[in-house]
């Protein structure tokens, strides 16, 4: 019988796995392993700051993030052993690891999602070498979208840019394909599974520091607690207990609180929930509660998830550059720390960009309003690197998604998929639409 181990990374779940369900179909011998790659809990260099070299002062994964993912790869584990399996978990290299853990396993074969971006694929690949070496398979499966990579009416290079059309191209016209089964059993190891590291083995040695994050978290729009059963427990909360999603549509631009929106994201970034977990619930709630233009809107929100995904399967690293996919920019950027910093602290005496910068800085969370905010700022006002901008949000977000938010970056900085050209965010106007009482402002600006 062939053994068979699934590499997880952002897909921490076990419901609509085909990684999972695909290798339980040809064998019982099913294993879990994740591998915390430490070089990503290490403190960000800006290399062309104005004055040289300088440390960001944030590292590549922040605090939320790590602590989020643990708990979702110690809810994982959990899972597994509730089915006879475990979750494999070392720290270091995937490189080295991945094809050690299959050798010891004696695996025919490594299941794992495909990835799109460069880091990822570069691990990926090399993985695959040294697996080809040991005569062990690797198969990549497509899951983070609501619609399948292979069902798009056209290659990826041909995908639309503007999302408008890429939406009219998909919804009504293609199929969402359904849920895979929940594994029922999975197989022990008979290796060491590994302790869960604590923060400090991540880097975030200061006790007393961790303690005041996480007293500030308190202040958060939600108790994000990451794992698969957070996830669905929030899901179960904001359609079925609270019935939220018949409003969606009004409320998504809030500020305050856990529920003018999902805030599914964390648990999507992850994989912790499946987009087409997602999208059954909601035409369950269609059927049994209300079909309308919120319900509609929800999965109208995870398109532009899926949008931003295929835009980076199309365009590669052009995501990350300053010129982003339009390689063209009618703006001069500049790198200067100093402003750079007042931004980022939340101290540059504006205050609804400075309460929202308050908020990430304190919960690893901030509203889609609050974000389009404070990036057009520090771009169409300050004239900073947007991709420093960009870099300080994936250290700090607990729902960082590298399609999502460098996709989202560059549709500001007017080099993404924006038809419209110049779009600028009056703040004092903004404010005084989203936040006309100024309550959100004085929640986080008063102390
Ligand atoms: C500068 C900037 C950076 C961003 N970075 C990220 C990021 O790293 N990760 C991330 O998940 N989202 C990112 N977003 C998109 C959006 O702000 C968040 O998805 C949303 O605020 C999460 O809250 P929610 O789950 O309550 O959203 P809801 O309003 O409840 O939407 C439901 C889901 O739809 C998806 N979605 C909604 N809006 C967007 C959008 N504009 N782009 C992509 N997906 C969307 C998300 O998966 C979200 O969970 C960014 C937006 C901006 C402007």
């Amino acid at each position: 019988m062939q053994n068979i181990l699934i590499w997880l990374r952002n897909d921490l779940r076990l419901h609509d796995h085909e990684p999972i369900f695909k290798a339980l179909q040809n064998t019982k011998n099913v294993f879990l392993c994740y591998c915390i790659d430490n070089t990503n809990f290490e403190d960000i260099i800006f290399t062309e700051n104005i004055e040289g070299k300088k440390k960001a002062g944030f590292k590549k994964i922040g605090f939320f993030r790590a602590k989020f993912l643990l708990e979702s790869l110690e809810n994982l584990r959990q899972n597994a052993k509730k089915i006879g399996g475990n979750l494999i978990i070392r720290i270091g290299n995937s490189v080295d690891i991945i094809p050690q853990i299959a050798q010891e396993l004696q695996c025919q074969a490594v299941y794992m999602h495909q990835e799109i971006t460069h880091e990822e694929i570069t691990t990926d690949i090399a993985v695959e070498q040294k697996l080809w070496t040991q005569k062990i398979r690797l198969e990549r499966f497509w899951g983070s979208t609501l619609y399948h990579l292979n069902d798009l009416p056209y290659p990826v290079r041909s995908l639309p840019d503007v999302f408008t059309q890429f939406r009219k191209s998909v919804e009504n016209y293609i199929k969402i394909r359904p849920t895979f089964a929940t594994p029922t059993h999975l197989a022990r190891p008979h290796i060491n599974a590994g302790t869960m590291p604590t923060l400090a083995e991540l880097g975030f040695e200061n006790e007393n520091e961790n303690q005041e994050k996480q007293t500030k978290q308190q202040k958060a729009v939600l108790h994000f607690k990451g794992g698969e059963d957070a996830g669905k427990e929030r899901l179960n909360s904001y359609f079925w207990e609270k019935n939220l999603l018949k409003t969606y549509k009004e409320t998504r631009n809030g500020l305050l609180g856990a529920d003018y929106s999902s805030k599914f994201s964390a648990w999507l970034a992850l994989g912790c929930i499946s987009p087409r977990y997602i999208y059954e619930q909601v035409q369950i709630y269609e059927s049994q509660r209300t079909k309308n233009e919120s319900t509609y809107w929800l999965i109208f929100e995870l398109l532009w998830r899926d949008y931003f995904k295929f835009i980076a399967k199309k365009y590669g690293n052009l995501i990350f550059k300053q010129k982003g996919i339009k390689n063209t920019s009618n703006l001069t950027l500049k790198k200067d720390f100093l402003v750079f910093e007042k931004w980022k602290n939340g101290n540059l005496g504006v205050p609804f960009v400075d309460a929202n910068m308050r908020e990430l800085a304190q919960t690893g969370f901030m509203s889609n309003r609050g974000r389009q905010n404070v990036a057009s700022f520090l771009i169409k006002d300050l004239y900073i690197d947007w991709r420093w901008g960009a870099m300080y949000f994936e250290s700090q977000l607990l729902d960082y998604d590298v399609c999502s938010n460098w996709g989202n970056w560059i549709y500001i900085a007017g080099v993404g998929n924006d038809p419209r050209e110049n779009r600028y965010f009056s703040i004092p106007k903004q404010a005084s639409v989203y936040d006309s009482k100024g309550e959100y402002v004085r929640f986080w600006l008063e102390k």
